[in-house]
């Protein structure tokens, strides 16, 4: 702990400095009225991680906090007011597609303005001063939000929640660093775009490369004020925990501690678990509550806030084991981690070294940390 994170008057994250971090967890009530129908992405995601969380031994320790919706304006800071109100207007006829993967229910405007708003109202509770503070809580939403772009959806996401809520702290709270790190498995395209050419966002995306969305190779890094504010990590198809933590411990925790963000989110996807059905990574619950801890250890060490928004993973059935080892690794707290659907030996995938060579070569003429 740094000396001024010590006295009164200081930061609270640090000020009150709990043996423990204290975490938790934003429900979304009507996740159901957002409604696709046969999709990936379901209503039936969502019950099975409330019923385990509420049924582990761990839920009496956790924060529960209920969401507010978003406003319009919020959702303006990242998004055109023409693609708001074609969200609107399509909800109003549904059902209706926004993209070829995006269907949306009469209730999924309204759904995802609640989404939006819990991930504001996790923002609020770990960025107020105020003496019961958690360092992190968890959204477990959906929609998805990190494909949608600034005037469109994409990929079963409608609104672009850590965007949006990046924006908002900012307004908010006059924060005038962000992290954005996003551990879906897809590459975050649209918040990517959406922060491109801004300096006031660090967005560091690993994902599968190739996969969908496409975007998303080393090489992407911003432009104009923003050039260096991107990172992209392209992992090869086949990696799992030792080349994610390689890649955490590398780069996401060097690059993130360099810029001194004053709020961390975290676009956390649980698709790359082994068990996952729409790609091919093999992260196993140990693997998720790692990058948990590691990225809270970080939090901590800069006496910031972190939320973290549900983003994908589309396994019904892995799901709460996967949430509940994120959550334990927010926490500092054991839950179960045997993981059946993990090969054993894990075979490092060929081409990794080369790609975290590239990528480390790729922005160092940025981050002087990683010369
Ligand atoms: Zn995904």
């Amino acid at each position: 702990m740094s000396d001024e994170a010590e006295g009164i008057g200081s930061i609270p994250h640090a000020y009150y400095s709990r043996e423990q971090p204290q975490t938790g967890v934003v429900l979304l009530p009507t996740q159901e009225n957002h409604d696709p129908g046969e999709h990936p992405e379901n209503v039936r995601r969502l019950p099975g991680v409330v019923q385990a969380l509420q049924s582990s031994p761990e839920w009496d320790r956790l924060f529960v906090l209920a969401p507010r919706y978003a406003r319009i304006e919020d959702a303006l800071r990242s998004h055109t007011e023409g693609f708001v109100d074609a969200i609107e207007k399509a909800c109003a006829q549904a059902p209706a597609w926004l993209d070829t993967d995006t269907r949306v229910s009469a209730g999924s405007f309204e759904t995802c303005l609640l989404a939006t708003g819990g991930v504001l109202s996790a923002v609020d509770a770990v960025a107020m001063e105020a003496y019961h503070q958690p360092d992190s809580l968890f959204t477990i939403s959906r929609p998805p939000g990190h494909h949608s772009g600034s005037d469109r959806a994409m990929g079963f996401c409608l609104l672009n929640h850590a965007s949006i809520a990046a924006r908002y702290a900012q307004e908010v709270y006059g924060f005038e660093r962000i992290a954005i790190v996003d551990w879906d498995v897809h590459h975050g395209n649209g918040t990517q775009e959406i922060h491109w050419d801004d300096p006031s966002v660090l967005f560091i995306s690993l994902h599968q490369w190739p996969l969908y969305p496409g975007t998303g190779w080393h090489d992407e890094a911003g432009a104009g004020d923003g050039e260096g504010m991107t990172v992209n990590i392209p992992l090869p198809p086949g990696s799992g925990d030792p080349e994610y933590l390689q890649a955490v411990d590398q780069v996401v925790l060097p690059l993130v501690e360099d810029y001194r963000p004053q709020l961390l989110i975290v676009s956390a996807g649980q698709d790359g678990h082994a068990a996952d059905p729409l790609a091919d990574q093999l992260i196993s619950l140990s693997g998720f509550q790692a990058m948990a801890a590691r990225v809270t250890e970080l939090a901590r060490r800069l006496g910031i806030g972190m939320v973290l928004v549900h983003e994908g993973g589309y396994n019904t059935s892995t799901l709460p084991a996967i949430d509940r080892a994120i959550l334990s690794g927010l926490g500092s707290f054991d839950v179960p981690l045997d993981d059946l659907f993990v090969p054993s030996p894990h075979l490092q995938p060929v081409d990794w070294p080369e790609r975290l060579t590239a990528v480390i070569k790729s922005q160092r003429r940025y981050w002087s940390v990683l010369r």
